[in-house]
């Protein structure tokens, strides 16, 4: 990029930023999501980095937050209150700590790591021990006095334990609970909603009825403290234990890292415990313990340079809608989905999101060609939130659903009661094909080393046109298939074969039978023990088993009456496909099991099994399991890196079983 060129960029990315600014610290109303705020922001940093001339004193680079509303009191910031710069991966963490050991001439640095709390942050002081005043950042040196607002937090205490003069800064936030409570409530009133808990936390604090504070279940935890009193202290450590012991609440998950691979094993924890917590986060903050090396380093206009906030990865981005291509399900079932600009999503690049039916597209109003949000949510498939009318330029065009099928060409029908288009042509290859493709899948017959994508060549090469082809497949079929070679053809082959010894619950659900789950194929296959049972099951036997309903049973006997269900049957026992249930036995009374009708909750990761199946051992001695820890939890199945859960159980006195008890009690 020439001179020009960036001035120009820089320019745009200035007033583009600001605009933001406002949008998010003014009005509590983002339009952006916050990753793609970073980006343009990095983009900024770049362009100064690179033309150092382009970098001006107003840049939204060396600025902090914005000013405060006019119609709150202003408060002056004794000491400032600043932004945190910003690591998004690894790399970055170890550039931060490079340049702390450079900057201090030490090779070994002490770190405090804590959650990055997503909400707004306040400034609280209190002389004396008594509170005096509350108030926000505003733009790092004058902040807005809500005083009465930070009073109406429940948590917050009036008075210290000690009568100190003191300011201590802390994130106040809304629970999450809180925060779908207080949404439900303005939907019930037609009132827009808060588009996450932080603007929500921001909107209810800086707003002038201290009432609608009130009514609203704010907290704050405290990470900091400010001024004088902060002197006594040698390390931030010794300043989180002394504000927690004022009576003021600490986040209790902090964490001191002697290096940055443990400030890493830190962060990669939270990235997978978030979900768990009662408060967003958005992030980890990582501080240097030490006060006489933050002296040292010192701060930059915008941020101290001995904290960094590492931020998780986008769950949201916008994309353009390029394409909607239409896929025919094994049950015949159209489903469109979109084909976006590849964008990259919570560290993958997405491509592709499902639109789920044709409705979804009419109620979201999508044209080809349109700006749209993507979100994913943990490793949920990517799904398009909505469309940005504002980026319309008028060349968007309006998508068609087909009326014939894009495989086989047959006219479409809706059935009465589905929303789904659907192709009823029982010999569709594309059904055949996805119906093959579920055979193979992980909750299935479990081939791990058949993917999707060989499926589809054998399919194409015409080498396997029915599940049943698959136990008749020979080596050199396989090598004949482009870029296949023999280690792959060897394992693939394992897997078919490994796959012949699954109990009949996994071949019942391959079979892809209308309306039979995974949960239903259970049931039945321990209920039935054999195929041949089943098969000559009628429709009043099959209603005798629990999670079985008439439209099930139905579908279960007009499906084995087909003649070319039998034929396949055949060539599976042929191929010595296992029939029988081979998984454990029911117990006739479960009531019997100390565990039955208990609660439990598992957290942490366990050494003989996964949760999920530790779970299913439970519920088949009759326990339920639920996710989080309350009152009614009556144990904690605790494994290594227990948490916050573990913690929670603690408080509330429930019972905790480490794995070994675990063992010894469910084979009793
Ligand atoms: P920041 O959010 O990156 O980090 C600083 C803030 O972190 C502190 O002020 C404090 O409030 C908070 N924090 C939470 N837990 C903390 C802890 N344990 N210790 C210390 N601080 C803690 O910086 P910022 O200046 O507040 O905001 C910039 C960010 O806000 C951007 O990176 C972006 O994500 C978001 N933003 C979004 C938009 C938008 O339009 N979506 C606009 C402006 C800013």
């Amino acid at each position: 990029m020439d001179f020009a060129d960036a001035k120009e960029r820089v320019e745009s990315l200035h007033q583009q930023l600001l605009e933001h600014n406002r949008r998010y610290y003014v009005l509590d109303d983002p339009i952006i999501s916050d990753a793609q705020y970073d980006q343009l922001m990095r983009e900024l940093i770049q362009l100064e980095a690179e033309f150092p001339e382009l970098q001006t004193a107003d840049s939204p680079t060396q600025r902090v937050g914005a000013e405060p509303l006019p119609f709150f009191e202003k408060v002056e910031h004794t000491t400032q209150m600043l932004s945190l710069g910003n690591a998004f991966n690894q790399e970055d963490l170890i550039e931060f700590d490079k340049r702390i050991k450079k900057a201090t001439g030490l090779d070994q640095i002490t770190y405090v790591c804590e959650l990055k709390i997503d909400g707004l942050a306040v400034s609280v002081r209190f002389e004396d021990g008594i509170y005096k005043l509350g108030a926000t950042r505003g733009d790092g040196q004058i902040g807005e006095n809500i005083t009465q607002n930070v009073k109406t937090i429940r948590s917050l205490p009036l008075k210290l334990a000690e009568p100190l003069t003191l300011e201590v800064r802390g994130e106040a936030y809304l629970p999450k609970k809180e925060f779908e409570r207080i949404n439900n409530q303005r939907a019930e009133k037609g009132e827009p909603l808060f588009a996450n808990p932080r603007n929500a936390a921001a909107g209810s604090l800086r707003q002038l009825d201290p009432k609608l504070a009130a009514e609203r279940a704010l907290d704050l935890f405290f990470y900091g403290m400010d001024g004088e009193s902060v002197e006594t202290f040698a390390t931030h450590q010794e300043t989180l234990q002394s504000i927690r012991k004022l009576g003021l609440k600490v986040n209790p998950e902090w964490k001191v890292a002697q290096n940055i691979d443990e400030v890493w094993g830190y962060i990669e924890h939270w990235q997978l415990e978030r979900s768990n917590l009662g408060y967003e986060i958005d992030g980890i903050v990582i501080k240097v313990d030490e006060y006489a090396l933050r002296k040292e380093l010192g701060f930059t206009a915008k941020s101290p340079r001995w904290a960094i906030a590492y931020k998780f990865p986008a769950e949201e981005a916008v994309s353009i809608l390029e394409d909607i291509e239409l896929r025919v399900g094994r049950t015949g079932v159209i489903t469109p989905t979109a084909i976006l600009h590849p964008v990259v999503l919570a560290g993958t690049t997405v491509k592709r999101a499902s639109l789920h039916n044709e409705d979804i597209i009419r109620e979201k109003g999508l044209l080809l060609g349109d700006h749209v949000v993507v979100k994913k949510a943990g490793d949920i498939i990517p799904e398009v939130v909505k469309v940005i009318t504002s980026e319309r330029t008028g060349k968007e065009t309006a998508f068609h659903m087909p009326t014939h099928c894009p495989e086989c060409d047959s006219e479409l029908v809706r059935l009465e009661g589905e929303v789904a288009l659907r192709c009823i042509n029982p010999a569709c290859a594309a059904q055949i094909r996805e119906g093959i493709i579920h055979f193979v899948s992980r909750g299935a017959m479990n081939m791990e080393r058949l993917g999707e994508k060989v499926v589809i060549q054998l399919f194409e090469h015409k080498l396997v046109s029915s599940i049943a082809d698959l136990y008749y497949l020979q080596e050199n079929d396989l090598l004949a298939l482009p870029r296949m070679g023999a280690k792959s053809v060897g394992n693939i082959l394992a897997s078919i074969e490994k796959s012949k010894r699954n109990s009949l619950e996994r071949l019942l659900f391959g079979l892809g039978i209308r309306f039979v789950g995974s949960k239903g194929a259970k049931m039945i296959a321990q209920h039935f023990e054999t195929m041949d049972a089943i098969v000559e099951a009628t429709e009043d036997d099959l209603l005798a088993v629990e999670e079985v309903g008439p439209k099930m049973a139905e579908s279960i006997v007009t499906y084995f009456a087909k003649p070319e269900v039998k034929e396949l049957l055949n060539r599976l026992k042929k191929a010595n496909v296992n029939m029988s249930y081979t998984g454990p036995k029911v117990r006739t009374n479960a009531t019997e099991h100390p565990f039955a009708g208990k609660v439990f909750v598992i957290t942490g990761t366990l050494d003989s099994m996964t949760r999920q199946e530790a779970a299913e051992r439970l519920e088949q001695l009759g326990a339920q399991v639920t996710n989080s820890v309350s009152k009614k939890t009556n144990y904690l199945l605790a494994g290594e890196k227990a948490g916050s859960k573990l913690t929670k159980a603690q408080d509330l006195g429930v019972t905790i079983l480490d794995e070994k008890a675990f063992l010894a009690n469910i084979s009793l």
